[in-house]
């Protein structure tokens, strides 16, 4: 989707930027590219925030929100991003409803970094990297149909939804049996539906969830539809078994899919380092990445707390890692 209130802007700025260096780029804008632009709009940094056309991140594929602090009543997720996109606006982000296409990153300290969108180029000192990560999806038919309608992939945020409601997670890792042990305090009764006999997750969380009630664990078997009811939420999951491939159904309102994340790191391939499943590595607590004035922030660097709260809080830490950056850096000759 794109905004059209930016194309204009957008088109000025084609004819202007090529000479100018940024201060920082920010990509990305979820919770932590915002949070990022907002900190350095604060401090006179003026950011260029590249947002993509679905800005929000995946805040924008979520309902209510209930457990950012701050909003007691929850607040639904493209509101929260709204809010978070226009604070960072407020205090003189400038953002571009586009995608950054490719990058050109110094390995020099003080080295000019460049970003492009479409055929333009942007030079900048500093570049925050916030591209995310997407839930893994199934790709089985009723999936996208149903996603928010009885489909979730965040227990944490959508399990209370589900209260005495009959659910699945499909997933085997930790993720699923994290998600089963948060649903079940809530759901009447939730089947974790795996495809392989054993499970890939940690021994000690295969037990945690084995030692409660209301958690099932049926294998081998993988979801080959999601069912919608005559109200368009989800009624029922046709089962595939893998090694007889007998079908099956199950009547469930709820179905939490947590088959692991995909960071979106294409952009930056093969340029900064990430680690084996593609989430830019930064050094130890910082956000710092393997390249001078090249910071990361967010799920696109966190593969284990994935939460809007802490994605924020490390979009602030990557802008005050940047701002130190710039302050402490000579810039080298463009
Ligand atoms: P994982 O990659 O560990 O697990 C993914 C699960 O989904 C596996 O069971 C996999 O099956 C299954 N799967 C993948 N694709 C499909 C598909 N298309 N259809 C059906 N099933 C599929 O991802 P997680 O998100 O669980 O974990 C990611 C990392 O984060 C891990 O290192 C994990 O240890 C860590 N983590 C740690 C936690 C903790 O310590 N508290 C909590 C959550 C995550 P198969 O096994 O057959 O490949």
């Amino acid at each position: 989707m794109k905004h059209p209130e930016y194309h204009s802007e957008l088109k000025t700025r084609k004819n202007q930027m090529s000479a100018e260096i940024e201060n920082v780029v920010v990509v990305g804008s979820g919770p932590a590219g915002y949070t990022a632009a907002l900190y350095m709009a604060r401090a006179n940094l003026s950011p260029l925030v590249i947002e993509g056309f679905m800005w929000g991140g995946l805040l924008q594929q979520t309902t209510d929100v209930e457990n950012y602090p701050g909003f007691p009543e929850g607040i639904m997720g493209p509101e929260l991003m709204e809010h978070f996109r226009g604070q960072a606006e407020r205090f003189g982000a400038r953002l571009i409803t586009d995608q950054a296409s490719r990058v050109e990153l110094s390995d020099k300290p003080g080295g000019i970094h460049t970003v492009w969108v479409e055929d333009q180029a942007y030079r900048t000192r500093a570049v925050v990297l916030a591209m995310g990560a997407e839930h893994k999806k199934l790709g089985v038919a009723g999936e996208e149909e149903l996603s928010g309608r009885g489909v979730s992939y965040c227990a944490t945020c959508d399990a209370a939804f589900f209260r005495d409601k009959e659910t699945i997670i499909v997933g085997g890792g930790d993720s699923a049996m994290e998600e089963a042990s948060f649903l079940a305090k809530f759901a009447s009764k939730v089947t974790i539906i795996n495809r392989r006999a054993e499970l890939r997750a940690s021994k000690i969380m295969v037990e945690r969830v084995r030692s409660m009630d209301n958690i099932e664990v049926l294998t081998p078997y993988v979801v080959s539809e999601f069912v919608a009811g005559a109200d368009g939420a989800l009624e029922s999951a046709r089962l595939s078994n893998v090694e007889s491939g007998d079908e099956s159904k199950i009547d469930i309102k709820g179905a939490f899919i947590a088959v692991g994340h995909v960071p979106q790191s294409e952009l930056v391939k093969g340029t900064v380092e990430t680690d084996e499943n593609g989430y830019v590595a930064v050094a130890g607590r910082s956000t710092k990445t393997n390249l001078p004035g090249v910071f990361a922030a967010g799920d696109l660097v966190d593969h284990t707390y994935r939460q809007a709260i802490t994605a924020a809080g490390s979009g602030c830490q990557a802008a005050l890692d940047a701002e130190w950056y710039l302050r402490d850096t000579p810039q080298l000759p463009a």
